[in-house]
């Protein structure tokens, strides 16, 4: 452990505890009962919450239907919806860096992060904005010389959204804008790990000129909130992100209703490292990719599948890199690695971890939980595990901690059917200087998104989200837009063509 890169504590003054309130119908409510959240890296409580209960979700679905109903929000013009989410954009850009203090000390991850999640955020909601603008139906001019055809498109309704801890703000904006853009109302509910930058939000919401009741904000657990935001009959559609099981028991309780439902769950993403690749690219791109947000990432790059002849030297390169990454103080602008998000978690990091040594893998970097000096335990070091088969639950299960698991291939059909053998299908990469071998790759592996010699790279334009176990439905992108809508078709008579059905002379 010693030659790792680890920050220690820095001097900073922590801010005072922050009081979450819910949002509802424009009004900031308590509750009876509150919940608290204790920084996973500093020894601070760092948020107090008002705990929901039925009865307040209850009341946020109830202001969030009315709303919608009133039609202050879904039967204004997508010019003045745009007008609002704009000043949205333009105010997260103003509050970054009191927003990412709090998502930083509620989540453990490094502050440099926080501020381009949230600050990138801006862009998510700017997106948003030109949607709102542009969305349009079709028209069926073809239908005969009496008859016009007009598919509208129209905003679905009411829709939930429940959000995880790993990416509380940038989650919240790849669903939000696009559902305001939509013209629905929307009630939320963050992870009970990280509120804080959620209520954030909604003041900036309020101050943009939001109406009252278009987006209410629930504080609280699954249960009750979450389960009733999936199961209420004034829902119209969840969209949710989180864990695989918690998505399947979402859709299960949204079948009572058939109401709509969009899920961003789980990976166990895939990098082919061919042996004509940049290998000094494709090293530094798995150490970003398993080790951003320490690993607690649904695109973690947690698996790769190297060729044989080049696997020794590759792993070689990515443990020399792994050392040299900044783990430790979240707070240190510097720190690339912050904090395990809570010690459960980071408890079910390590029993991975050994259950694969047990397994019979090799351990190559790491391995174990680590103390970084004045932050206490809640850190996970860099690792690296090859000597893996297939068949070990660490080359199957998502682990979302810094574990990065090594699989070889001899032929490229072989690298594929390692690559599709998973529950998941999130997303999958290759690198090789030949565009035919990418090419062929991106056809062949089943995932919502591939890279082709790089990692992680987004865009608000490109639809994001998983086939097989990792999701359903996209978001973000026009693709991402739609999913808010619903289709409307209208049939219209030319004059009066129409043959009358019932003969008159009978
Ligand atoms: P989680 O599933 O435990 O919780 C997510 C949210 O669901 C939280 O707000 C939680 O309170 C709520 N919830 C819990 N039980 C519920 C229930 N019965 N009904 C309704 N809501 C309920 O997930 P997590 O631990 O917060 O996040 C980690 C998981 O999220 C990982 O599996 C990760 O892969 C996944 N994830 C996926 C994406 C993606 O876009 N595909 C992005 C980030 C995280």
């Amino acid at each position: 452990m010693n030659d790792l890169t680890i920050k220690t504590a820095i001097d900073y003054e922590l801010p005072e505890t922050v009081r979450n309130r819910h949002m509802i119908a424009g009004e900031w409510l308590g509750s009876a009962d509150t919940f608290e959240r204790r920084s996973p890296s500093h020894d601070v409580v760092v948020s107090v919450s008002a705990q929901g209960d039925a009865a307040m979700t209850e009341r946020a679905i109830k202001a969030a239907r009315a709303a919608f109903d009133t039609g202050v929000w879904s039967r204004i013009s997508g010019k003045e919806r745009a007008a609002v989410l704009l000043k949205v954009a333009d105010l997260i850009e103003k509050n970054v860096d009191r927003i990412a203090v709090f998502e930083t000390l509620e989540s453990g991850k490094p502050i440099s992060q926080s501020r381009g999640e949230i600050g990138g955020a801006a862009d998510l909601w700017r997106y948003a904005a030109s949607l709102a603008r542009t969305s349009h139906g079709d028209s069926h001019n073809t239908l005969g010389e009496d008859m016009l055809g007009v598919v509208l498109k129209e905003p679905i309704g009411v829709v939930s959204i429940i959000t995880p801890w790993n990416f509380p703000f940038w989650i919240l904006s790849q669903k939000l804008p696009f559902a305001l853009a939509a013209g629905c109302t929307v009630v939320v509910k963050p992870s009970e790990i990280t509120p804080t930058s959620t209520v954030m939000m909604g003041e900036l919401l309020i101050e943009a000129g939001l109406p009252a009741g278009v987006c209410n904000i629930v504080l609280g657990h699954g249960q009750p909130v979450g389960s009733l935001m999936s199961t209420h009959a004034d829902v119209d559609m969840v969209t949710f992100t989180g864990s695989t099981a918690v998505g399947k028991l979402i859709t299960q309780a949204a079948s009572g209703t058939l109401k709509k439902v969009a899920l961003e769950l789980g990976g166990k993403n895939p990098q082919v490292i061919c042996p004509d690749a940049d290998l000094d690219s494709a090293a530094d791109a798995v150490t970003f990719g398993v080790y951003f947000n320490a690993g607690q990432c649904c695109n973690s790059s947690s698996r790769i599948i190297v060729h044989e002849d080049i696997a020794e030297d590759f792993v070689k390169r990515v443990v020399a890199l792994s050392r040299k990454v900044k783990f430790g103080d979240p707070l240190d602008p510097d720190t690339q690695v912050g904090a395990i998000v809570t010690a459960e978690h980071n408890a079910k990091i390590d029993r991975c971890v050994k259950a694969a040594v047990a397994d019979g893998a090799t351990l190559d970097l790491g391995g174990g939980t680590m103390a970084v000096a004045g932050l206490g335990e809640q850190f996970y070091q860099p690792t690296v595990i090859s000597g893996v088969s297939p068949k070990m639950a660490i080359a199957r299960e998502e682990v979302f901690g810094p574990v990065l698991v090594v699989l070889t291939y001899r032929t490229f059909d072989e690298a594929i059917a390692l690559v599709n053998d998973s529950d998941y299908g999130l997303s999958a990469g290759i690198w090789s200087e030949n565009m035919h071998t990418c090419m062929d790759f991106a056809r062949r592996a089943q995932a919502g998104t591939i890279w082709t010699n790089t990692w992680m790279d987004g865009f608000p334009e490109l639809a994001f989200g998983g086939v097989k176990q990792s999701g359903q439905g996209r978001e973000i992108g026009r693709y991402g837009f739609e999913e808010f809508l619903e289709v409307k078709s209208l049939v219209l008579r030319i004059g009066r063509s129409r043959a009358p059905w019932v003969q008159q002379d009978a």
